[in-house]
């Protein structure tokens, strides 16, 4: 009872916030809606099954979201608004757009059509020194492990054998989607030179098949850009987090010089950029207001008018959380 009462409640907060959230509001001030996805993949896709549920969305579910969009917002691109605000220009009173972050190669096999149909513009963020590498997030690659059958390695190795002792009691426990997202969630408590340095350890290349290349290579994001469609901006130069303590040298290395690198292959100004999980310390915010026309975080928010240029607030989207049009509505209230 208890079970189905929480089940009704939400379905019913899910109406409501869909219905009567503030993107059915008239709006006095201009405000943006900015969208944050990772990757796009079909559920058929063996990739799908191995990636966290917060990371991923449907192609369908993309093309459900940018139609849904149209109902309430002017869809347009990033750059565009935030030129348009830097120049004074009026803005529209609902504005909203579309942010890829990592640059995954999915993003060009199943988001680029999407977009190109729908003629819906967006930003991919990009880890420049990475791009066309074969480069792989760890989360993708413990969980490639996990799915592969590699246990023991990861049992006898720091920061993983304490996450799965924590997790389980028996030799080997069963190998799912959940508990594949629990194992990443508890080793973000640790740095990712930790993490690395780990599967470094047990030589993981060596212990498994090979993954399929996590990231888009320079001729795909230039083929993006190409359309007219897709502005790529910067997500460092390796993916780090920028509220560690690095050094001025390291700083200006993952903020400036991954301008230069994309603007060097894609022959366009590239003023955008996107903070790794989110995290900037004050060096790292002051550096990317000098070297960025904006950048975005992971907050969760509508922006409005006043709000800081380079800490624009956004609403993550995934498969669950968004896979119906009544559930996308709620999340576009940001009130859940
Ligand atoms: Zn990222």
């Amino acid at each position: 009872m208890a079970g189905f009462l929480k089940s009704s409640v939400r379905s019913v907060a899910t109406r409501l916030a869909g219905r009567f959230g503030p993107h059915r509001w008239p709006s006095a001030e201009p405000r943006l809606w900015v969208l944050m996805y990772h990757r796009i993949l079909p559920a058929t896709d063996p990739r799908y099954a191995a990636e966290e549920p917060g990371m991923v969305i449907q192609p369908a579910s993309l093309q459900m979201h940018i139609r849904e969009l149209r109902k309430h917002f002017v869809l347009m691109s990033l750059s565009n608004w935030v030129a348009g605000r830097i120049a004074g220009n009026t803005l529209p009173p609902k504005a909203c757009v579309i942010t890829f972050d990592d640059g995954w190669l999915d993003n060009y096999e199943y988001a680029f059509p999407i977009l190109q149909a729908e003629q819906a513009p967006a930003t991919v963020f990009v880890v420049a020194e990475k791009v066309g590498t074969d480069f792989q997030f760890w989360p993708t690659i413990v969980a490639h492990l996990l799915v592969s059958g590699v246990y023991a390695p990861l049992q006898n190795t720091e920061p993983f054998g304490g996450v799965l002792a924590e997790l389980s009691n028996v030799r080997q426990p069963t190998i799912n989607r959940e508990f594949i997202a629990e194992v990443i969630r508890r080793l973000k408590c640790y740095s990712d030179q930790a993490i690395f340095a780990g599967l470094e350890t047990i030589q993981w290349r060596q212990l498994a098949g090979p993954i399929q290349p996590a990231l888009m290579d320079w001729d795909q994001l230039r083929r993006l850009h190409g359309s007219g469609l897709v502005d790529v901006g910067s997500h460092t130069c390796s993916h780090q987090r920028l509220d560690q303590a690095l050094t001025t040298t390291a700083l200006e290395h993952e903020i400036v010089v991954s301008r230069q690198i994309i603007e060097g292959h894609i022959q366009a100004p590239a003023n955008l950029f996107c903070y790794p999980n989110g995290d900037y310390s004050a060096g790292a915010l002051a550096l990317v207001e000098k070297t960025y026309q904006a950048a975005v975080t992971t907050r969760r928010g509508i922006a409005s008018a006043g709000q800081p240029l380079h800490q624009l607030v956004r609403l993550g989207l995934h498969e669950e959380v968004s896979n119906t049009p009544s559930k996308f509505n709620a999340r576009l209230s940001s009130w859940m």
